[in-house]
């Protein structure tokens, strides 16, 4: 019996254990050939410990078994194990390692000391020139960031094959030393190198993330000229580098013209229509990679939960995370478990998130941050900033960039600002305070918690060689009303050769609109894309909807949007409604009101707007019309609130809550405050109500909308006539809007209100917004 041939091509387990009683019956176990494919055929099947065995029953191994006992542990991520065969075979008396030893051995080391040491040791047992022995301490050196020691190795060699060159370049790809990779690359062309597939698909990656589309396609060009191109390594390599670089079209032509594909290839295709939000095709590839008999692993179904998110498909997201659960990924694989909240949490589906981080075996910074933003971006703000003190107290995690990132906007959203000036102080202390994320967070925050000076002070001190800091500062300026102010901004930044994006000019839109620049807005809505080469998205024509028709030019923004090239949404619509409210356009206002109510019929701000319309122009049979369409409706999606800091502590009062420890105090001062406006002329307006009750009832809902609470809150609470800041989740509705201006009289304080839209500073009986917003 052959059984050297038959051991190589043994498949099974059950068959190894035949061919092992059967080498034990027929004597020959203890040759040592046989009993090293014996071990070599248990690693491969997956069973170290049979050969672990099999090597120790071998009588007096010899190099060949120990390398492949070394390998083995190896393979199976047994460093230490590894490690420790390596020196039982250096205690062995005429046996040395060889060169096959030492590229295994360099594998399992832990630590820069580690590989220095064993590159002595290969210098003394005379390896110093070896190549296969030299490419292995380059990647050594590399993988613990050290390229200098990796140079000098492969300097000092005085031959090199494509194994080291290959080494040094991915070394250096490793190290993030993208331009010396691309250097060393060009020599290795220069030289006439051998350049393989190795090679190629280590310096895509590198060109890509260079952003350099025409080396990207020099690359291609010479792997088609060296018949590389058809290597699925080298394809799956080039798809990488073209999705990166945006050009989705030339991806999919390497696809489309590949004769085989694996996982691989599936997993970047599906990626790159991932990034780029074409959702609909990321599921169509997903049902053809089955159909082609391909198993989804983790990477492909991160990829599939980030777009059922975002076409928002809550069967799909089911289907996804049935996927995960029935692996058991969703519980052992952070990665994993972590896109399962974030897909969750862009459903708004914020109690599964929770479920599905408190399941999770292990967690780690991402999965905090993740839980924190699902919170902050569901409105639940006070959550977030607990799961943020959880998470060092439970955990003693250190927060990253990604968590300030997180926890920022969610102080921002509710007007904590205290906690917002703590987190300040935290970020300081993990010296991020200058990073450029975090700092545009930190100046949007006090830009809107209503410290524009602070914000101010934030930004000169920054590094603000990027667009996001402008971005903020600009937005924060228009918020408050200051058009000319943030055009100012706009102008140094551009001196200050920072390039403006298409967030820059939502920022500087909505400023002129906000401060009722018609013109100005105009003209840059023009330069934008003339001068600045910047294609108009929906946002921006909303900004300038919103600009045109608050000025009253209501046919010009009607025109406007019948023309867009791309297709109106509930932003464009919505500040078109609310401008015909403004100006009593009942007419436009239906008709803005109709395409709302199909594309976004659950906001309850849009009957209330044209509710107060058509009071407004008498027709009371249209007001009755809202009235029962809201009922039928019963509109809950987005329940109002408004918030208050005091002493440290966020309050949030929803409208017509009464759950308050001290509502009522706070309903006493609502009377009282009530009966003082009436006197100096104040009159409820009533169509801002939606339900259909009596007069009485409709003054109580009035008063006791979200924000009305939070004022009562304000006053009772703090010292008389110091300023109350209060944030609103929704528009301020015109009857509190009203309501405001007597209060800061009757009480002599200023009151300023952030509501979704913008900032209105109340003084004396007036507002800052002109009553326009
Ligand atoms: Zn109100
Ligand atoms: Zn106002």
């Amino acid at each position: 019996m052959d059984f050297h041939r038959r051991l190589l091509s043994c498949t099974s387990l059950r068959s190894s254990r035949t061919l092992h009683a059967l080498l034990l019956i027929s004597g020959q176990s203890a040759d040592i050939l046989l009993a090293t494919d014996l071990l070599n055929l248990y690693s491969r099947l997956g069973d170290l410990p049979a050969a672990a065995l099999s090597f120790n029953q071998i009588p007096k191994q010899n190099i060949f078994s120990y390398n492949s006992m070394i390998s083995s542990f190896v393979r199976h991520g047994f460093l230490t194990d590894a490690f420790l065969c390596f020196h039982r075979l250096l205690a062995v008396p005429n046996l040395r390692p060889d060169s096959f030893t030492f590229p295994v051995a360099l594998k399992c080391c832990t630590s820069l000391e580690d590989i220095k040491k064993m590159h002595s040791l290969v210098k003394r047992s005379g390896f110093g020139t070896d190549l296969f022995v030299s490419s292995s301490l380059i990647s050594g050196y590399s993988k613990f960031g050290s390229v200098e020691y990796a140079e000098k190795v492969f300097d000092e060699m005085p031959l090199r094959d494509s194994g080291c060159w290959n080494a040094m370049v991915s070394g250096l790809c490793q190290s993030g030393r993208d331009d010396y990779a691309v250097q060393v690359f060009n020599q290795m062309v220069q030289v006439e190198a051998c350049v393989d597939k190795v090679t190629i698909s280590c310096i895509l990656p590198v060109y890509a993330s260079l952003n350099d589309l025409l080396m990207g396609m020099s690359v291609h060009v010479y792997s088609i000229k060296h018949g590389l191109d058809s290597d699925i390594f080298v394809s799956n390599a080039l798809i990488d580098m073209y999705s990166k670089l945006c050009c989705l079209e030339d991806a999919r032509h390497i696809f489309d013209s590949m004769e085989c594909r694996d996982l691989v290839t599936w997993n970047t295709m599906i990626t790159a229509y991932e990034q780029f939000g074409d959702s609909t095709v990321v599921l169509e590839f997903f049902g053809l990679m089955k159909r082609n008999g391909l198993k989804p692993d983790i990477l492909t179904l991160v990829s599939l939960s980030s777009a059922v998110s975002q076409i928002q498909h809550e069967g799909n997201c089911r289907a996804v995370h049935g996927f995960f659960v029935r692996r058991g990924w969703d519980e052992d694989d952070i990665f994993a478990g972590n896109a399962i909240i974030d897909m969750y949490g862009k459903m708004n589906k914020v109690k599964y998130c929770q479920d599905v981080f408190d399941r999770m075996h292990v967690r780690d910074v991402i999965s905090w941050n993740t839980l924190i933003t699902s919170y902050s971006q569901n409105g639940l703000a006070n959550e977030a900033i607990e799961v943020y003190e959880n998470m060092g107290r439970y955990e003693g995690l250190k927060p990253v960039q990604g968590t300030f990132a997180s926890i920022l906007p969610a102080c921002s959203h509710i007007g904590a600002l205290r906690k917002g000036a703590q987190i300040h102080g935290q970020t300081i202390k993990a010296g991020l305070h200058f990073d450029v994320f975090v700092g545009t967070c930190l100046i949007d925050m006090y830009a809107k918690c209503g410290k524009l000076v602070d914000a101010m002070a934030l930004f000169v001190g920054m590094p603000i060689s990027s667009s996001g800091p402008w971005n903020a500062i600009i937005a924060g300026h228009g918020s408050h009303g200051q058009g000319k102010k943030a055009l100012e901004l706009f102008s140094e930044m551009q001196r200050e050769g920072v390039n403006p994006d298409h967030v820059t000019f939502v920022s500087l839109l909505s400023a002129f609109s906000h401060a009722g620049l018609v013109q100005l807005g105009k003209e840059y809505f023009q330069l934008m894309k003339s001068r600045y080469g910047i294609e108009p998205m929906v946002k921006h024509y909303a900004c300038i909807v919103d600009l045109l028709g608050r000025a009253g030019h209501l046919d010009e923004a009607y025109k406007l949007i019948q023309n867009m090239p791309l297709k109106p949404d509930a932003g464009v619509w919505g500040a078109f409604l609310a401008s015909c409210r403004i100006h009593g356009n009942v007419e436009l206002g239906r008709l803005a009101s109709t395409w709302l109510f199909e594309i976004d019929h659950e906001n309850v701000g849009y009957y209330v707007l044209l509710s107060n319309l058509y009071a407004r122009g008498g027709e009371w049979k249209g007001v009755n019309e809202v009235r029962s369409l809201a009922k039928q409706r019963s509109l809950l999606k987005t329940p109002g609130w408004s918030s208050i800091e005091v002493n440290n502590k966020v309050n949030v009062f929803f409208t017509g809550n009464q759950s308050h420890p001290q509502y009522e105090e706070m309903y006493k001062e609502l009377v009282i405050l009530l009966a003082k406006m009436k006197n100096i002329g104040y009159i409820p307006d009533y169509s801002f109500v939606l339900q259909d009750v009596e007069d009485d009832e409709k003054e109580h809902i009035l008063a006791s909308h979200s924000e009305r609470l939070a004022i009562a809150f304000g006053i009772i609470s703090t010292k008389p006539k110091s300023t109350l800041y209060i944030f609103k989740n929704l528009r301020v509705c015109g009857d509190c809007h009203n309501a405001t201006k007597y209060i800061s009289r009757v009480t002599e304080r200023e009151i300023v209100v952030r509501d979704s839209n913008r900032f209105h500073h109340f003084k004396e009986g007036n507002c800052s917004c002109g009553d326009y917003w």
